[in-house]
């Protein structure tokens, strides 16, 4: 069985009662933070020890997404620590970004513990008995759509992204597609391009051939409730809201 933990699903900034974007996944002895989100860190250390896991993804450098890389940058290099490097798969850039916010020169412990690797779309890496692949997502900054193949099948997800982005095919059949629905209601003229709508998430989900649809990433005043509906009127599969604590599952039960 592998699993999917939501640690934080709100869009941009967190709030008091949930953290902004980051999931836990877990698939045999391989677990990956996707996305380190404002708020993660510790809800991930609430689920397992951060010093165990097997990879990080960041889909961008925005802060709801990222931030909290840096509690387990001190978690590894000034704490309890683990077993590093940890690899963290990051768009394009983005490794000297990290490496200036954390002041590392060439020697510095942040090096020493987290391995930073640049990915982008049709790039491909192992990790544990896993297999990642990346696309692009349509963003205001460079940023990852991915794919996580695993013997109990595909969790795919969205990053932030407005439409146009690889998670057509990143999503291909899917058994699970986790897919950012940042704006309520209909696309108008002053909607972000670089985010999507409940009901574009559910049409990239249908189009797909997704099986199951979580939608998240919910901004300021959309209700995952009303974002659940309209997304459920374009997919014909079920869809279900991101919340944090809530654990979904595919594959047979252990
Ligand atoms: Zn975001
Ligand atoms: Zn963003």
């Amino acid at each position: 069985m592998t699993s999917l933990t939501v640690l934080g699903s709100s869009g941009g900034s967190p709030t008091r009662t949930n953290p902004a974007s980051g999931y836990l996944l877990r698939s045999g002895d391989t677990t990956i933070w996707l996305d380190a989100g404002t708020g993660t860190f510790m809800a991930l250390a609430a689920h397992t020890d951060p010093g165990t896991l097997s990879a990080v993804v960041l889909s961008h450098m925005h802060v709801d997404h990222c931030a909290d890389l840096f509690g387990l940058y001190g978690y590894l290099a000034f704490g309890p620590s683990g077993i590093v490097p940890i690899p963290v798969y990051v768009p394009k850039g983005a490794a000297e970004h990290l490496a200036a916010f954390a002041g590392a020169g060439a020697e510095h412990v942040f090096r020493v513990v987290l391995d930073i690797v640049e990915v982008g779309a049709g790039d491909s890496v192992p990790v544990g008995d896993l297999r990642l692949r990346f696309g692009d997502a349509r963003h205001s900054v460079p940023g990852l759509v991915t794919r996580i193949e695993t013997a109990d099948g595909v969790i795919a997800y969205s990053g932030d992204t407005g439409p146009g982005s690889d998670l057509d095919e990143i999503g291909h059949e899917a058994d699970l597609l986790l897919c950012e629905a940042s704006i309520a209601g209909e696309r108008d003229a002053q909607s972000y391009s670089h985010h999507l709508t409940a009901a574009e998430a559910g049409a990239i989900a249908e189009a797909a051939g997704a099986a199951r649809l979580v939608v998240t990433h919910f901004a300021t005043g959309v209700v995952p409730e009303t974002a659940v509906a309209e997304a459920q009127a374009v997919f014909g599969g079920p869809v279900d809201a991101a919340k944090p604590g809530e654990t979904f599952t595919i594959g047979e039960e252990e």
